[in-house]
């Protein structure tokens, strides 16, 4: 009995094709580089010993950690942060100024890139933020404080792009 094969050929086992449409479906999407840089400032974020805990990760366009930063006194200011007489917000470093610092000691250019934090940055670093050339920040959680309004307000006159992060089913 003749084989009723197609155009007269062995008939062949037909391998299921992966699925590969080609639709970036290994790539990452914007909500996931989101997730994974706020996961990286929130890391750094436990590294600090002071009470108000606070992360930071720069990232360039090229989706390229930059630099990261947590709240931490200066150096030889340690003992400050343990002093309940010492008021800690005069000598604590923020998570922003120290990312930012730490990048521009190696001349890193910081013009465009985004700053990812756990928590709105405060008017200091606001200013700093704005003059390094950073165009987005992306925040965890915000409070509601007069310094987080005067940041808000330099922001959005510097045309810098604020945008809060929320993870995918919040
Ligand atoms: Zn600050």
């Amino acid at each position: 009995m003749a084989e009723t094969s197609y155009n007269g050929s062995p008939r062949k086992k037909k391998k299921k094709k992966k699925k590969n449409n080609n639709n970036n479906s290994n790539k990452m999407s914007y909500d996931d580089w989101d997730k994974y840089f706020m996961s990286v400032a929130a890391l750094f974020m436990k590294y600090t010993n002071c009470s108000r805990q606070v992360g930071a990760c720069i990232v360039d366009n090229n989706k390229k950690i930059i630099s990261c930063g947590y709240n931490e006194m200066s150096r030889g200011c340690s003992e400050f942060c343990w002093n309940k007489n010492s008021r800690r917000g005069f000598y604590v470093c923020h998570a922003e100024l120290n990312a930012i610092i730490d990048a521009m000691i190696t001349s890193i250019d910081l013009n465009k890139c985004t700053i990812y934090v756990t928590l709105f940055p405060c008017n200091e670093c606001a200013k700093l933020i704005i003059r390094s050339g950073i165009k987005t920040v992306i925040y965890a959680s915000a409070k509601l404080e007069t310094q987080t309004e005067a940041a808000r307000r330099m922001f959005n006159a510097a045309d810098v792009t604020i945008r809060q992060y929320k993870p995918k089913g919040s």
